[in-house]
């Protein structure tokens, strides 16, 4: 388990990482999501001891890394593209790394037969492409059979197949029961990937709960409603046990509701609808609303946010929560 407590850096004006405690736990892909800037790099840098901390602490199994004796048999990191020696051997530099922390050296042909390179164990990685570089990352990372996996943007870049392999690598690695914490700064991926989420923006948590509760929370629907008739309309349908929110520019909206039901029932009260439509807010949309006040540089200024917003000042995501066990 990685728990962090207040964890916290500042890089001159600029606060990274602000006050972060949550704990990353065994047998679950825990997905950690960010928009670029948030300080999830930093974060799992620090996790580490790749940077220090400026205040707060983090322990892997109640221990800090330096503790760590042979740190990678603990935890294997990918972090972004990885410095491996451009004229080494694939299986040259994973055999420098077992050397180093006393792995032994059939280890090495192991993972590369995991991460599918065996066929280029003998090639100079100068030649690999993007997803083979990804690969020989992955490779280090297991050598030493670690309990926690850490691997920071490992999608980036990669063709759709890569994509899936490294997605069904993770929830693997987590049906074995170990620890899986990887970053994104795309809520699509993590919804495909993760088991329970973390959410920073600005480097402060924003949310950490399962995956299916934020899908619940963030994934309602609720039907439009236009009427000259407002006061008819919000009678009928109080009497029908149906409750209506104030939306945006005079609408008025029914979460959850039904707009067969809600038109028939206009139509039996002699209602005039000028608009009936049903609104579904994406996990997309939900994401970026939660770090609209995060995010560093705006595409456009506001636009980006009205485009988020789309549900108007009616209805926001719940107060990102932080679950306490
Ligand atoms: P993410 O990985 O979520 O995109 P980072 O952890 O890379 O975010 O960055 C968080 C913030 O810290 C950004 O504002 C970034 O510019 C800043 N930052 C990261 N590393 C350094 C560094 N070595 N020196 C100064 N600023 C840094
Ligand atoms: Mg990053």
């Amino acid at each position: 388990m990685i728990e962090l407590h207040e964890l916290t850096k500042r890089y001159g004006d600029t606060l990274a990482v602000d006050g972060l405690s949550f704990q990353v736990r065994r047998g679950v892909v825990t997905g950690f999501l960010g928009p670029n800037g948030a300080g999830k790099s930093t974060t799992m840098r620090m996790i580490l001891d790749l940077d220090r901390p400026t205040s707060g602490r983090v322990t892997i199994d109640g221990k800090h890394y330096g503790q760590l004796s042979e740190p990678l048999k603990y935890i294997g990191a990918l972090l972004e593209a990885k410095a491996v020696h451009p004229g080494r051997t694939a299986r040259d530099h994973l055999r420098w790394l077992a050397q180093s922390n006393r792995i032994p050296p059939r280890r090495v042909d192991e993972v590369l037969g995991l991460v599918g390179l065996s066929p280029v164990a003998g090639k100079r990685s100068r030649g690999f492409s993007l997803g083979m570089g990804q690969r020989l990352g992955i490779a280090s990372a297991l050598l030493g059979d670690p309990e926690i996996v850490m691997f920071d943007e490992p999608v980036n870049g990669l063709d759709p197949e890569g994509i899936l392999w490294i997605r069904n690598l993770m929830k693997s690695l987590a049906a074995e029961g170990r620890t899986v914490f990887v970053s994104s700064h795309l809520m699509s991926e993590m919804a495909l990937t993760a088991d329970h989420l973390v959410v920073i923006g600005r480097g402060r948590l924003l949310a950490d709960l399962p995956m299916p509760e934020f899908i619940r929370q963030n994934s309602r629907s609720a039907v439009r409603i236009r009427t000259p008739q407002v006061e008819q309309l919000l009678t009928a349908l109080d009497r029908a046990g149906l409750r209506a929110e104030a939306g945006p520019a005079g609408t008025y909206e029914v979460v959850d509701g039904d707009p067969t039901r809600i038109g028939e029932l206009a139509a039996a009260h002699g209602v005039v609808l000028h608009e009936l439509s049903p609104q579904q807010a994406s996990l997309e949309e939900a994401f970026m609303q939660m770090t609209a006040d995060s995010v560093e540089y705006h595409a456009g200024d506001g636009e980006g946010r009205d485009a988020a917003g789309a549900w108007g000042a009616t209805w926001q995501p719940k107060a990102p929560r932080q679950e306490a066990n």
